[in-house]
């Protein structure tokens, strides 16, 4: 699109509304960057739009007030040089299944330099996955470290508890109808409320039944490796891994009413030593606060649980969540097995979860878990009881299943406390 046009407002909403065929259609699970194609999702020349959405979704209102306020080109385009992904990833076989991987795009690290031909000819595809490198350091790697259950080795870990890492950031690409297959609904169904619940922000989910992809405005997630990636998808290589979802109270702050934070670092624990010994340690952290339910929905229900007649228990635990956000949990482990399958994993060794939910998730998904870390009971904070014996109760992992009795008694703080 010319400058002169870029006053006007250009809709994408129906077939052909721009004048033009799509050059670009995306073949989703095409066995090479070449036959599966770019996905496009330009917002200045939407004749080459290929998906619907944009990228950054979840910034794109940012970006909104970027522009406005003058201070973003909305013509901006990035400029690529030397962002390379720091260590390879893929491809993996299971890149070349439709359905294995169908909320993420397998090629979005690459798409500097397998779509480098279309970007030079102008056309606006952009990274939806970045993979760098960092040094991560946490006051309880440096307790396990005094305690004895760590040992430096110099260069996984370094004696003042400086751990190497690789990380990746994966924003999400949706193929809408590999998403209707995961939750056994029909592809319009599912786009019809879409549309509904972002209140018509995207018209080409009912309109555009051609266009495939969508780039949904929600976090995406943060991959953190320890040890050698490129040991990933062979076949010898022992795999330990921690798949958190995000709890910003916890996890940043140290708040004691879960066990987020406390699993967390049990995970990268379990991560460092299996990179110790030869294996890969990976911790998949999804943008998923509060169950998905936000960390307003989240704080209101730590109200209404410690408010509640009785105190503050399992047995309602749930009950409490449901009451106030019409579900218990919105985190639809169905789409988690993608970012392994990414990874070519087809086997987890060492699983430090005890959800039953992402387990079954991952069984279902046909990958492998041989062992399941319970987080070690020392570690599980006072305010935190409640949540775990409702969790326990409820079919988590566990030895030690709590009595009906003890799930009764009101365990955690209350308000003013
Ligand atoms: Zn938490």
């Amino acid at each position: 699109m010319t400058r002169q046009s870029s006053d006007h407002i250009v809709l994408s909403s129906h077939p052909g509304a721009q004048g033009q065929a799509r050059l670009h259609d995306i073949h989703w699970g095409k066995p090479t960057a070449a036959e599966r194609g770019p996905v496009i999702a330009s917002l200045t020349d939407v004749g080459q739009r290929n998906a619907i959405g944009s990228h950054a979704g979840a910034y794109a209102v940012y970006r909104a007030l970027a522009v406005a306020s003058g201070a973003l080109q909305r013509d901006h385009r990035p400029d690529l040089t030397n962002t390379a992904p720091a260590e390879p990833i893929g491809p993996h076989p299971q890149w070349a299944d439709p359905d294995k991987i169908v909320s993420l795009d397998p090629w979005g690290h690459l798409v500097a330099s397998v779509f480098a031909e279309h970007i030079a000819a102008g056309i606006d595809a952009r990274p939806t996955i970045a993979v760098t490198k960092a040094h991560i350091n946490m006051p309880e790697l440096k307790d396990a470290i005094a305690a004895g259950r760590l040992q430096p080795d110099g260069n996984i870990l370094s004696d003042n508890g400086d751990v190497r890492v690789t990380k990746a950031a994966i924003d999400p690409v949706w193929y809408l109808p590999g998403i209707a297959n995961r939750f056994e609904v029909k592809e319009s169904s599912l786009r019809r409320a879409l549309f509904e619940q972002t209140a018509g922000m995207f018209p080409e989910l009912v309109t555009r039944p051609d266009l495939k992809v969508f780039l949904p405005p929600i976090g995406g997630m943060t991959l953190y490796f320890f040890g050698d990636v490129a040991k990933l998808g062979k076949p010898g290589t022992r795999v330990a891994c921690r798949l958190h979802d995000e709890c910003n109270g916890s996890d940043v702050f140290g708040s004691d009413i879960c066990t987020c934070r406390p699993y967390l670092a049990h995970g990268i624990e379990v991560c460092i030593e299996e990179a110790q010994q030869g294996g890969v340690g990976l911790v998949v952290y999804n943008r998923k606060e509060g169950r998905a339910l936000g960390e307003v929905t989240k704080f209101l229900v730590y109200n209404a649980r410690k408010r509640q007649p009785g105190g503050d228990r399992a047995e309602t635990y749930f009950a409490r969540t449901e009451c106030v956000a019409g579900v218990q949990d919105m985190r639809f482990q169905q789409l988690m097995p993608d970012v392994f399958h990414w990874l070519g994993i087809t086997r987890i060794d060492r699983w430090a979860s005890m959800s039953d939910m992402k387990h079954g998730a991952l069984v279902e998904a046909g990958i492998e878990v041989v062992e399941r870390v319970p987080i070690p009971d020392g570690l599980i904070p006072m305010d935190a009881r409640v949540e775990m014996d409702a969790k326990k109760a409820a079919g988590y992992f566990t030895s030690d299943m709590p009595a009906a009795e003890d799930l009764t008694l009101p365990k955690g703080r209350a308000l003013d406390e």
